[in-house]
C-alpha cells in the first residue's frame, strides 16, 4: 500500500457567494473538507493523507498522524504542485489529487481508481454530460456532441513519477491533473464516475435541500353501528368511529401532520365540521386537497412515521394493507410508511376499546 491522497482545499471560491472559503462551510454538519478527508481516513487505503490549505487557522480539530496540513499555492495547479513536491521524499507510487468541493463520491471509487492504476499510468472518472454544451471559438458558438463528450470528476489517480515530471514541466494554469496527460498525449484510462460526486460551487448547492418537520394527533369515540375506517380502508369491527366524518384518525392524523410541515394550520380550518357539506366525508376525500397543496408548492415527502393507539384491531393483521392503502393514496412508496400499533395497558376509554387514537410524525422537503 503505497498510496497517498492530496485534499486541495485552498481554492478561493470566486463562484461562491460567502465570507468564508467554502471548504470551511459546514455541509450535512461537518467542514466540507472534513467529508474527503473522513472517507480517505476510513477506507485505510492510503500511507498519508495531505490536506493542502492557505488558512490553516481554519482547522481546528486534531486529525490522526498521517494526516498531513500543508499550506497551498495560488492556483490550483500550485497547490498541487507543493503537495507532490512535499511528497517525493516519501517515494510513493500511486497518488490521488481531489478537490475538497467534491464531497459525496465513494471509497469504492477510490478502490477502483487505484485498481485500475495497476495497468495504467493515469485513471479518470469520468460521467457523460446531461445539459447539451457550447463552446465558443471567435465568437462562433459550437455544438458539442453530447455522446463524445466527458465531464470529469477528482479523485483523480496517477502513477507518482508520471504526474509529478508533468507536473514540473507545467507553466500554463490547468483546471485538472488529467489535462497534463492530455495535453501531452498521454493515455488515460477513463472509469466510470458518481453522479453523486458533483462539486459543490455555488451556495446553493448547500443550501438546496431543506427539511420541515409535522406532527399531528387524532382521537374518534368508538360507537356500534358504523364502519371502521383506519388509513382509507374498512376494517372488520365491533364497531367504528364516530365523527363528522369517517372518523378515520389515522388520515386525519396524517393530514394534520403534512398541514403542520408546510405551516398550513390544520384540518379543522380546512374542513369545518359546522358545514353540512362536509358531513359523512370519506378521509381520503379529504386527504386529497392537502396533496395537491403539497405537489403545487414542489413539496415531496420523505417518510411517515405512524403510532395508532388501540387494543384492537391488532396493527400487525392489517398492517400491509393499510400501508398499501396510505402508498396509493399519497403516491408515496410504502418503504417510506412506518405503521406501529400501541396498546394502553387497557387504560382509559382507548383500553376499554371506546376510542382509537393515532398520532404521526412526517418529513417533507421543497
Ligand atoms: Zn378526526
Amino acid at each position: 500500500m503505497n498510496n497517498y491522497f492530496i485534499i486541495l482545499a485552498s481554492g478561493q471560491s470566486k463562484r461562491f457567494n460567502s465570507n468564508k472559503a467554502k471548504q470551511f462551510i459546514k455541509y450535512k454538519n461537518k467542514a466540507l473538507f472534513e467529508h474527503s478527508l473522513d472517507k480517505a481516513l476510513s477506507s485505510k487505503l492510503f500511507k498519508k493523507i495531505i490536506l493542502v490549505v492557505n488558512d490553516r487557522k481554519q482547522i481546528k480539530k486534531k486529525y490522526p498522524k498521517n494526516v498531513i496540513i500543508i499550506k497551498g499555492g495560488k492556483e490550483r495547479s500550485d497547490s498541487s504542485l507543493i503537495a507532490l513536491k512535499y511528497i517525493k521524499k516519501f517515494n510513493p507510487i500511486n497518488v490521488l489529487i481531489h478537490d475538497a468541493a467534491r464531497p459525496n463520491f465513494t471509497i469504492k471509487l477510490l478502490k477502483k481508481l487505484i485498481k485500475t492504476l495497476k495497468t495504467n499510468k493515469a485513471s479518470i472518472p469520468v460521467i457523460s454530460s446531461k445539459d447539451s454544451i457550447k463552446y465558443k471559438v471567435n465568437n462562433q458558438l459550437f455544438n458539442l456532441n453530447r455522446s463524445n463528450s466527458y465531464l470529469t470528476q477528482t479523485p483523480q489517480a496517477f502513477k507518482f513519477k508520471d504526474i509529478y515530471n508533468l507536473s514540473l514541466n507545467q507553466k500554463n494554469i490547468i483546471q485538472d491533473e488529467a489535462t497534463l496527460f492530455i495535453n501531452n498525449n498521454l493515455k488515460i484510462k477513463f472509469i466510470d464516475g458518481e453522479t453523486l460526486n458533483n462539486k459543490i460551487t455555488y451556495k446553493e448547492d448547500i443550501n438546496n435541500i431543506k427539511i420541515y418537520f409535522g406532527i399531528g394527533f387524532d382521537v374518534h369515540r368508538l360507537i356500534k353501528n358504523k364502519k371502521l375506517y383506519l388509513g382509507g380502508i374498512k376494517i372488520p369491527f365491533h364497531s367504528g368511529l364516530k365523527g363528522h366524518s369517517d372518523g378515520d384518525v389515522i388520515l386525519h392524523s396524517i393530514i394534520d401532520a403534512l398541514l403542520g410541515a408546510m405551516r398550513k394550520k390544520d384540518i379543522g380550518t380546512f374542513f369545518p365540521d359546522n358545514k353540512s357539506k362536509f358531513k359523512n366525508i370519506r378521509s381520503p376525500k379529504m386527504l386529497k386537497p392537502i396533496i395537491h397543496i403539497l405537489n403545487k408548492k414542489n413539496f415531496y415527502i420523505n417518510n411517515l412515521d405512524i403510532n395508532l393507539i388501540c387494543e384492537q384491531p391488532k396493527v400487525s393483521k392489517y398492517r400491509s394493507k393499510i400501508i398499501n392503502s396510505l402508498s396509493n393514496l399519497l403516491n408515496l412508496d410504502k418503504d417510506l410508511i412506518n405503521l406501529k400499533g400501541k396498546t394502553v395497558e387497557k387504560l382509559g376509554l382507548i383500553g376499554k376499546e371506546k376510542a382509537i387514537a393515532c398520532e404521526v410524525i412526517c418529513s417533507i422537503s421543497q
